[in-house]
């Protein structure tokens, strides 16, 4: 069986054994998706309130499957596919999944960024359903990486949790507020697909240099200044920004803390076609923060990625970022 195909038969089966729950349980989609992600997990149906019928012909689908003669990226994104249409339901646009093509380029990029490291240690303050963290670990196994993953909303985070089992992945997640206190040290590396609002906590926002002056702060500019906070001296952030981050009335603020506690390393617009329009279009920045012994790469790697449909486009991209890695080892 061929990868697409593997993947369409996990999607199947994630999302029929949902179906099934949902026909007896009062919960949604993506709850369901959960439950029947933890009952594959443990090769049983953990819902004692369901009837006998129902638990067989669960047993029966999930029996049918041998999860172990799938690889973690066809688990990841036969889940992914299911939580795609989970989301389809009543999802709000801040709490979206990070799309695969994102979550590839960010997992390319990091793996240049992070050559000769064979451990280290990665947080995502944003976790949400963790499709961009797995991304990475899958995409990056022949390293050692202690994970850890955030996020406020308590029914992606237990998607996460079950994705994480299900790709045996071991990640520590904390279902809380990022901007509150975290119990995680200092990382070598951040991944964060910023979430881009308001922040509603007005006293919590206080504590932080990037609080607006007025009204409500922007979580996004205190994303990232939670995550410079947590990540350690050298470290780097690798950052899903909307483009329009730096044409707000707050961005002279943001752009004076970056400036102050690190070096950019990079800033790559995505495609445009991805996204729904050019308002919602994103980048990738990438920061290091500053320590002794770091300096700032000659130039940027600045770059305008074409559509990822075109072959020849994206080889000859390809080849200029190469080359920008191959340059700043020569420095
Ligand atoms: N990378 C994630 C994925 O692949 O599923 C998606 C990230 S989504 C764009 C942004 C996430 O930020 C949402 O899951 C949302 O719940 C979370 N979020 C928003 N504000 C937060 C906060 N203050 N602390 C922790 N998580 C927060």
């Amino acid at each position: 069986m061929n990868s697409i195909s593997k993947v369409e038969k996990l999607f199947n089966l994630f999302n029929e054994t949902a179906v099934i729950l949902q026909e007896e349980l009062p919960s949604s989609y993506l709850e369901a998706l959960a439950e029947t992600g933890e009952n594959i997990f443990h090769g049983d149906v953990l819902q004692d309130e369901l009837s006998e019928m129902t638990k067989k012909r669960l047993l029966k689908q999930y029996n049918s499957l041998q999860l172990k003669s799938y690889s973690h990226e066809d688990v990841r994104k036969g889940f992914q596919l299911a939580i795609l249409k989970g989301m389809q339901e009543n999802v709000q646009p801040n709490h979206q999944m990070t799309p695969d093509a994102v979550g590839m380029f960010v997992s390319y990029i990091m793996d240049k960024f992070m050559e000769g490291k064979k451990h280290y240690t990665l947080l995502d303050p944003v976790v949400g359903t963790g499709n961009l963290l797995f991304t990475i670990l899958n995409n990056q196994a022949h390293r050692n990486i202690d994970s850890f993953g955030v996020d406020i909303d308590d029914l992606l985070i237990r998607l996460a949790y079950v994705g994480a089992n299900l790709q045996e992945q071991s990640v520590q997640l904390y279902n809380q507020d990022s901007l509150e206190p975290l119990l995680i040290d200092p990382v070598d590396a951040v991944v964060c697909d910023l979430p881009v609002g308001y922040y509603p906590n007005d006293v919590r926002a206080a504590e932080y240099e990037l609080k607006s002056d007025k009204g409500h702060s922007y979580a996004h500019h205190l994303l990232i200044e939670k995550s410079m906070n947590h990540v350690k001296k050298g470290g780097f952030l690798f950052l899903v920004i909307p483009n329009s981050l730096f044409e707000t009335e707050e961005a002279p603020k943001l752009n004076a803390f970056i400036t102050e506690q690190a070096y950019i390393q990079g800033l790559i617009q995505l495609p445009q076609s991805m996204f729904k329009s050019k308002a919602a279009a994103k980048s990738i920045f990438v920061l290091q923060k500053k320590a002794e012994g770091v300096t700032a790469p000659k130039n940027a790697l600045l770059a305008e990625l074409p559509k990822f449909s075109n072959v020849d486009a994206m080889q000859s991209m390809m080849k200029n970022i190469n080359s920008w890695f191959t340059e700043q080892k020569s420095k």
